[in-house]
């Protein structure tokens, strides 16, 4: 059963913190049964932690708290098909990597790669790229412990799969999944310095301009830095490691982290800041296996809000966030994060049903971020904005059901998979409500 103990459990961005009554690491789909199941039997509440790397609630519990660190084993692996059968725990770093080995690659990441294979799907964690959708889209089929310790199979072709694919940890613990790789793929990744207006002038063809394009903003520049990830089969011209330490570490981690503690500590800079941060950034040019591409070390802490509005209203959309960032009482040091992604038919994924561009705000840990996110956020409502599931947001039930028109589907599984509300949660029954509450 593993040892419960208690102690204070927090997550990457040390925003959310929580004591579990018992910490448990089961090794196998049965040992989280009996432990899902004695929690039900003692009206006990269970929650899943993964790598702790989204910004709410999500995963905070005073029940019974479950780490799945020892069920990350490939299961097995149909390379004709492209399908991987991987217990849930496993992170997508290592994954990756074995995936490689096979010859096979998820077809794409968003920045970073340490989350939970279950963690990243049930909060539909996407990178960018316009013809790709997020993480649960990959998913084939799922093995699932439901709130009374059942093991229920979601196996390929069941149509209840496009519902519990994206759960938010709401549906039961997802243990097992199988998912649709590619061949393994290498990408020409190129990075550019460009101006804030004319990226927004033709939103369109710069979500057509590679496989993966994004850029970042820093409030208060006029350029922008864009990075376009396209497919390649040309050979791999990495950095060298000195390279690659100065660029990824000591510049986007080391002297950015610096920058934002001089930010926090005398805001009135952050227009010298925003300069310094635009300015710094270089225009990098390599070619890489996909994974190693997708993903970078985020070792500078930030609390983060991120929404998906129908691409077509990005321009103003962005345009309006820029106007309320000179207006802050207190600056952002973060740069603003623009990405798309594609439509899906997954019942609670922020793509159901459309091309979403993406906005994501950041915030310096420890420096003011309320005002500025609420000022986004409404922004983004206007637009029929979806939040991401893993991010910072002010909404509730009540306003989401309005957002996905399969809502009453899934709460319907909901209820159907966990009667007793086992896996409820204060941000749970805030965002998806408390259909049979006890
Ligand atoms: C530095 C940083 C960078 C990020 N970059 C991106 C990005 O590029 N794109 C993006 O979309 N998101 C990004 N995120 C958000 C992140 O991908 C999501 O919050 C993701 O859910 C985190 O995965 P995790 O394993 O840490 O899950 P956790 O945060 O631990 O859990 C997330 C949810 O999944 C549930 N859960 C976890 N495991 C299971 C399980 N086995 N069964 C059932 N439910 C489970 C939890 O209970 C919780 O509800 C980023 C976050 C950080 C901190």
């Amino acid at each position: 059963m593993g040892n419960p103990r208690s102690s204070v459990v927090s997550n990457w961005a040390r925003n959310q913190r929580c004591v579990p009554d018992a910490v448990h690491q089961p090794a196998s789909t049965n040992e989280v049964a009996r432990i899902v199941r004695q929690a039900h039997e003692t009206g006990q509440r269970v929650k899943v932690i993964g790598a702790g790397h989204s910004f709410t609630a999500t995963a905070m519990t005073d029940g019974v708290m479950l780490r799945l660190d020892n069920m990350t084993q490939i299961l097995s692996v149909d390379r004709e098909a492209g399908q991987v059968h991987v217990q849930a725990g496993a992170t997508l770093h290592d994954f990756c990597r074995e995936l490689h080995n096979y010859g096979l690659a998820l077809p794409n990441l968003g920045d970073i790669d340490v989350q939970s294979i279950a963690g990243a799907i049930s909060t539909a964690t996407h990178g960018t790229g316009s013809g790709l959708g997020n993480l649960a889209t990959n998913v084939v089929a799922m093995t699932l412990v439901n709130g009374k310790g059942e093991i229920v199979e979601l196996n390929e072709g069941d149509p209840r799969i496009s519902m519990a694919a994206v759960g938010v940890g709401a549906l039961g613990v997802v243990c097992e999944v199988v998912l649709q790789c590619v061949p393994s793929f290498r990408l020409h990744a190129y990075e550019t310095i460009e101006y804030l207006d004319d990226l927004l002038d033709d939103i369109p063809s710069f979500a057509e301009s590679a496989d993966h394009a994004e850029f970042f903003w820093m409030p208060g520049a006029r350029r922008c830095q864009v990075k376009r990830n396209q497919r390649t089969t040309e050979d791999i011209q990495r950095p060298g490691k000195v390279a690659y330490f100065r660029d990824k570490y000591v510049a986007e981690n080391l002297a950015f982290g610096t920058v934002c503690r001089v930010g926090r500590r005398w805001p009135s800079l952050a227009p010298r800041i925003a300069k310094l941060v635009s300015s710094s950034v270089s225009e990098r040019d390599l070619i890489d296996d996909s994974f190693r591409v997708f993903a970078s070390p985020r070792l500078v802490r930030f609390v983060e809000m991120e929404y998906g509005i129908p691409l077509e209203c990005l321009p103003e959309a962005v345009q309006r966030v820029r106007e309320v960032t000179k207006h802050l009482s207190f600056p952002s040091l973060f740069p603003i994060e623009v990405r798309v992604s594609a439509a899906d038919d997954i019942a609670l994924s922020t793509g159901f049903g459309r091309l979403n561009g993406w906005v994501a705000v950041h915030q310096y840990v420890g420096a003011p971020y309320e005002s500025y996110f609420q000022q986004v956020a409404d922004i983004m409502d206007s637009y029929g904005g979806r939040p991401h599931w893993g991010k910072m947001h002010y909404l509730n039930a009540a306003q989401l059901c309005e957002r996905y028109p399969r809502w009453g589907e899934f709460q319907e599984l909901r209820v159907a998979l966990d009667p007793d509300g086992t896996f409820r949660n204060e941000y749970v029954d805030r965002v998806l409500g408390v259909p049979n509450a006890k």
